[in-house]
Parts: structure tokens; sequence; C-alpha cells
């Protein structure tokens, strides 16, 4: 019997989607997720010649304190380059404070929105990749069938993120909103274009929508124009690219 099979096995026996995650189903989910990070994340890396580093699969409740802290230390690095001085223990104290500080007033909201509002099947950030397990991801997902179904997609468009965040300009995301559809066009370009014959029984049942798809179209139309070494340059120029697409 295979992970994934054992999985549902176990999961069909427990009737209530309110309830959170077992840990045990948790972690067979985290399980298949980095078993494809391993496969799926030279290919890549060979793609774009960059090397991501070593790219974590979390529960996502970790995401809040590795935020933080990740952000810290863009904050000091940026600091540093800024000045072009090593920062100073007063400065490193400074941005630590801050990490501190933005943890303790996000705790309750973060709960609230890992709990009950996220249902989100992945995401990444800070160079990891984090599984929510909360209330809402449970019921939009009962029982897993779906995102154990279309991992090798799901994990290829947050290794996606992970090339993006790499490429990207500016290491502390400035752009809130403004790159959203070229981000998740670009991720979704990677991982259902360029990658999709790792998977191709991923396809069925499962479509891209909304953000994601209009995002694709976009960078589709980069790529016929531009040629596929643009899909590189993507996460650097798409301001460009926005000017170019959008009008
Ligand atoms: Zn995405």
């Amino acid at each position: 019997m295979n992970i994934i099979d054992e999985l549902l096995r176990a999961e069909g026996e427990i009737t209530f989607a309110v309830l959170p995650t077992p840990s045990y189903l948790r972690e067979g989910v985290l399980e298949l997720a980095r078993e494809k990070v391993r496969h799926y994340k030279p290919k890549i890396e060979a793609e774009f010649g960059i090397s991501l580093g070593n790219v974590e699969v979390k529960d996502q409740k970790h995401w809040l304190v590795d935020s933080v802290s990740y952000s810290a230390n863009q904050a000091i690095l940026e600091h540093a380059e800024r000045m072009g001085e090593i920062p100073t223990e007063a400065h490193r104290k400074f941005y630590w404070r801050n990490a501190e500080a933005a943890r303790l007033i996000g705790g309750i909201p973060f709960f609230l929105y890992a709990n009950y509002i996220s249902g989100a099947f992945a995401r990444a950030a800070n160079g990891s990749i984090y599984m929510p397990f909360g209330y809402m991801s449970r019921m939009t997902d009962h029982g897993f069938n779906e995102r154990m179904k279309y991992m090798g997609r799901i994990i290829m468009h947050e290794i996606g993120h992970c090339v993006w965040d790499k490429l990207k300009l500016r290491k502390i995301d400035k752009e809130l909103f403004g790159d959203r559809v070229w981000k998740e066009g670009f991720c979704t370009y990677v991982a259902d274009v360029r990658f999709a014959n790792l998977y191709p029984e991923e396809f069925e049942g499962f479509e891209m929508h909304g953000v994601y798809k209009r995002g694709l179209k976009l960078v589709e139309g980069v790529v016929e124009k531009h040629g596929i070494g643009a899909l590189r340059e993507l996460p650097r120029r798409w301001k460009e690219f926005d000017k170019e697409f959008r009008n």
C-alpha cells in the first residue's frame, strides 16, 4: 500500500471536517511534499541556472516566527548594503526588537488567519514551503484528496515562488499586490506548462482560475513574443512587461 492510499484510508475514518488535522495525517502530507521537493528542485534549478539552497517543507504554524526572523535578517543585510558597512550590535538589536514586536502583535491575527481563513493547499515564503492545516484547509479539502492528488503541481508551483523570490530585485517585497498577477502567472507557467510533462495525470479535474489564469495568459504572451529566455527575466523585469502586455 503506498503512502497516499494509506493516508486516504486513515482519513476516511475521520468524519468531522471541522476538526483540526490529526498529526499523523499532517506528517504524511509533509512527507509527500518533501519527496516532491527532492525530486523537482534540481530540475528547476537547472532550468533557471540557480541554487535555491535547502527548501524546507513545514507546517504553516511555523510561518509567523520564521517570517519575522527572516525579515529581520533581510533588513540587516539591506541595511549593510545601503550603508556600505557591517551593521553594529545596536542596529541588529533594533531590527530584532521590531521582529519581536511584529511576532507579538501578529500572534493572534495569524492564529485566526491560519486556522479559520487560510484555505490554501500550500504557500511559499522565507525560502521554505508551508502547508496549512487549519480548519479552513480541512473544510475546503476534506480528506486531503485534492492536495495529495495534485501534490506534484502544487510543489512545483511553490518552488516557482522560491525561484521568483531568489531572482527578484528587492529582497524585501515592497510590492504587496502590484506583482501578484505576474508572480502567480510565473509559478503557474512553471508548474502547468514548462514542467507539465512530469505529472500529466495531475491535470484532470483541477483547473487554475482567477489571478492564476490571468497571470498565466500574460506570461504565455511574454514567452511567445520574447522567447523562453524571457521567463528567467520576469522576476526582475515584470514592470517592463507589465507596460507592454497590460495595455
Ligand atoms: Zn502561488
